[in-house]
């Protein structure tokens, strides 16, 4: 008789944003003529760019001709994209980063989710809280977190670091040394970063420990700071400490296409075995590489025109964000965010799923309860700036219209 998975029954609830699909799609067929601004998910909104798009044209024709046509690629990607990557992200910001060291793949959400499994089950995993819910759900089906308590609001075997007013929402050192530490800055969920020499200290700690860093940073494109690090690589001793995840999906839109990347430098190495040797061979045996198309589009993404299309695209979404925080803090709301990073974290007045249920019966808009993403995000609630700016600028009124 065939046996489950039982660690998936410690899955607490449904997934975050399934919650709040289900919540919103009640609510608009309760009401089917009001008109719902969803400011929750943190999907994008605007076109893909002009240079992409015609990237994406010339592959499709190439794909139809005898000599263009490819079949399966490198499960690791593409050289053309793993040297631009190489160049542009890593080397020209004095990174020693080589494109063989560059997994491609089709998303950084599969990247921070399948990570683990190169690691040993009983390595201590620890979290920022509030989080990104994906680090925790997929080491809870893995088996490494123990039983969720109600009591702590978490699971048992995983060390949280609280990100809280207190402590600028930056993670101080736990009380126990963990092995695998996610980190993600800029921040989803609170829209907050940390300085170079902040994650210095973690790289630091890192490597004085044996731990791994796994570095999130999804949303590096939209930093401003000149102190604010766009990549761990940019600290000293990070490749013999941290792993590094990317996604196209918000500094170019590719949240439809899906593209992402993983770097591992080669420096990573526990009692002889490389930590880059053990992706690369889970890689190869369960993925067979982005498609070719979808990878053309990435390379885009580093031309000089499609560079600056994609600039005017980000500062479209961090006016966005100004003029949320800025008209949310004139009207007395303490908020954080939205400087380098496209999440506004509002702090509410009471509980934030009684903030949400508010905002949409009363003024239709949508964010989303920072309880869902852990304990310590209870009282807060994120505003994306991922809409339109004409949704952005409506919201903000019905909100100060409460
Ligand atoms: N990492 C963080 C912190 C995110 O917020 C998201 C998406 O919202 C992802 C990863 C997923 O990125 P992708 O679309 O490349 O899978």
């Amino acid at each position: 008789m065939y046996k489950i998975n039982e660690n998936y029954l410690n899955l607490q609830g449904s997934y975050l944003f399934s919650t709040i699909a289900r919540k919103i799609s009640d609510y608009q067929q309760a009401n089917p003529e009001k008109k719902i601004i969803r400011l929750g998910i943190g999907d994008v909104t605007q076109p893909l760019a002009p240079s992409i798009i015609r990237a994406l044209h010339n592959a499709v024709d190439e794909m139809g001709t005898a000599e263009g046509f490819h079949g399966y690629g490198p499960e690791q990607g593409y050289a053309f994209l793993r040297e631009a990557i190489a160049a542009n992200d890593y080397q020209a910001r004095g990174c020693d980063i080589s494109p063989d060291e560059i997994f491609i793949s089709d998303g950084a959400k599969c990247d921070v989710g399948n990570i683990q499994e190169i690691f040993s089950i009983d390595n201590r995993v620890a979290v920022c809280d509030p989080v990104y819910p994906v680090y925790v759900d997929t080491n809870v089906m893995a088996g490494r977190s123990g039983s969720y308590s109600a009591a702590i609001g978490g699971f048992e075997n995983l060390i949280y670091m609280p990100c809280t007013e207190a402590n600028g929402f930056v993670p101080e050192f736990p009380k126990e040394v963990p092995d695998l530490i996610y980190l993600c800055f800029p921040n989803n969920p609170t829209g907050m970063t940390i300085t170079k020499s902040g994650l210095q200290d973690w790289v630091d700690y890192a490597n004085l420990h044996g731990s791994i860093i796994l570095y999130d940073a999804a949303y590096e494109a939209y930093i401003s700071d000149p102190d604010v690090p766009h990549s761990i690589y940019e600290c000293d001793g990070a490749r013999t400490c941290a792993i590094e995840m990317h996604s196209f999906s918000k500094n170019a839109g590719f949240t439809g296409l899906r593209l992402g990347y993983t770097v591992i430098p080669k420096d990573l190495n526990r009692n002889g075995v490389t930590l880059h040797s053990l992706w690369d061979r889970r890689h190869g045996t369960r993925y067979n590489g982005a498609p070719y198309i979808v990878q053309k589009a990435g390379e885009a993404v580093y031309s000089e025109q499609g560079k600056q299309e994609l600039k005017a695209q980000i500062s479209y979404y961090m006016n966005n964000a100004k003029t949320i925080r800025e008209g949310l803090s004139a009207a007395g709301y303490t908020v954080y965010g939205g400087v380098n990073a496209p999440y506004i974290w509002l702090k509410v007045p009471g509980m934030s799923w009684d903030f949400f249920d508010y905002l949409l019966n009363t003024v239709q808009v949508v964010g989303t309860p920072g309880q869902g993403f852990g304990a310590a995000g209870e009282g807060f609630f994120r505003l994306t700036a991922f809409g339109t700016y004409e949704n952005s600028v409506e919201a903000l009124a019905r909100i100060k219209s409460l």
